[in-house]
């Protein structure tokens, strides 16, 4: 299957064989078509999978031929939960819509200026990004004429779903024209995120995408329990040194915490940043664009800042706390293993914690391999639950046999777990599965 196969015109073929993309992913080659027929889209499939172009696509395709209507107002308008992302959709949109060349964008997002933004809406505008919050910002000062959009997309529907925007969503929606196109975005099509979209769409095609092993590249994922606080910076420190990482996100708890440990890890001479919601929007955009650039090795995050984060180069992604939420373990891992590649991804666990490791593990429906650095052993054992952690050390941990890369793009080489002193408890027994594989059980 290639791009030109999608119906899509010539200008974006083109550029998007220019940023390298040689054919579609899964997601890709069932929703293009799909959009591009007029049909309103519920779409679901792991992170990294390549869900921006899926809808970027029949989007910018539309926007290639001018428009009829008059007015200022924009044709598209994508909706995401954070600024990063959206900020992330709209440059992917300059990508792969660089030879429409009429083409104008705004990002509306909060913590940027207004004024700047009130100018972008003042002539006509063909592509809006934007967060629900600023969004409403704007249309109540009434700026915004929702008269020409021809397509809504949602982007992580159930994320913002998550963060309390459905008021915004559903006034945002009724905002715009029932002829307009829906797609929607999410991780899961069930519960509160299926009723919304069955509320703003007609007749959806629903895809589903398996998890698929082969859609991105392979996350192999541990675990270690530490016996407190210093024994996880220990443990830290050991990964750090010795897991060959490119460039690594260590997520944390707390805003202040993240400050703390970027600040401890810059004294240890580490190129290290931390990301957080608190943080003026200017500097979190320096900070994503020093990720970019690779300056920055290691980000230090909480889960707000680092959703939908997109840098392929991240090779390594540390849960220094445990997420507060199950699910954010996954959309965490999901910031390696990107485009292909294959990533690692290390959850520190307090032994008194193992209620919430059961609990992330329960919502993945499987369990998270757990490992011991020699020398670095927990005193406390968490308790014998459904998971056995006993049995003699496994050897070591790179029994992983990654499969496929859905973009044939090499594969990083190296990595934590390939035999740098980390051990692999015993097989488990009763567990779904005992191998130390495990791997793109994701969503985004
Ligand atoms: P998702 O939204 O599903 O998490 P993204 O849209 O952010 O995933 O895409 C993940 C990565 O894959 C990005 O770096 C993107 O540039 C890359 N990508 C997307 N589609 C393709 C493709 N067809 N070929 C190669 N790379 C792709
Ligand atoms: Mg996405």
């Amino acid at each position: 299957m290639q791009f030109r196969d999608l119906g899509l015109p010539a200008t974006i073929t083109r550029a998007l064989e220019e940023a390298g993309y040689t054919e579609p992913t899964s997601v890709q080659a069932e929703a293009v078509p799909a959009a591009l027929a007029g049909r309103d889209l519920l779409v679901s499939a792991q992170t990294g999978s390549g869900k921006t172009a899926a809808f970027l696509l029949p989007a910018l395709t539309k926007l290639s031929e001018r428009s009829t209507m008059r007015g200022n107002g924009p044709r598209v308008l994508v909706l995401t939960p954070t600024r990063e992302l959206a900020q992330q959709v709209e440059k992917n949109a300059q990508v792969y819509g660089k030879d429409l060349r009429w083409m104008r964008t705004a990002c509306l997002v909060g913590g940027s200026s207004f004024g700047f933004q009130i100018r972008a809406l003042s002539r006509p505008i063909d592509l809006v990004v934007a967060t629900p919050g600023r969004l409403m910002d704007h249309m109540r000062s009434g700026r915004i004429d929702f008269s020409r959009l021809e397509m809504l997309v949602l982007d992580e529907a159930d994320r913002m779903l998550d963060m309390g925007f459905i008021d915004d969503i559903e006034a945002i929606v009724k905002a715009t024209p029932e002829t307009r196109q829906t797609v929607l975005f999410s991780a899961t099509l069930d519960g509160i995120v299926g009723k919304m979209a069955e509320r703003m769409t007609r007749e959806p095609q629903r895809i589903e995408i398996a998890r698929t092993e082969t859609s991105g590249g392979t996350i192999e994922e541990h675990l270690l329990y530490a016996d407190d606080l210093n024994h996880k910076h220990r443990l830290l420190d050991h990964i750090l040194k010795e897991s060959g990482f490119d460039q690594c996100v260590i997520f944390s708890a707390t805003k202040a915490y993240t400050e703390e440990l970027a600040d401890k890890l810059s004294d240890q001479g580490y190129s290290a940043a931390c990301l957080h919601g608190d943080m003026p929007q200017s500097w979190r955009n320096r900070t994503l664009n020093d990720l970019r650039r690779g300056r920055i090795k290691i980000l230090v995050a909480t889960d707000v800042a680092a959703r939908g984060i997109d840098v392929p180069t991240i090779t390594h992604v540390v849960n220094f706390d445990l997420p507060k939420q199950a699910e954010d373990y996954v959309h965490r891992i999901g910031r390696t293993g990107r485009a292909g590649r294959d990533g690692t991804a290390i959850t520190l666990a307090e032994s008194k914690e193992f209620h919430k490791v059961r609990r992330i593990e329960q919502y993945l429906k499987r369990q998270i391999v757990e490992g011991v650095i020699e020398g670095m052993e927990p005193t406390r054992r968490p308790p014998k639950g459904p998971r056995r952690t006993g049995g003699k050390p496994g050897g070591y941990g790179n029994n992983r046999n990654a499969s496929g890369n859905g973009y044939g793009r090499d594969r990083r080489e190296g990595g934590y777990g390939r035999g740098e002193g980390y051990q692999k408890r015993g097989p488990r027994r009763d567990g779904p599965s005992s191998s130390p594989r495990s791997s793109s059980h994701r969503a985004d």
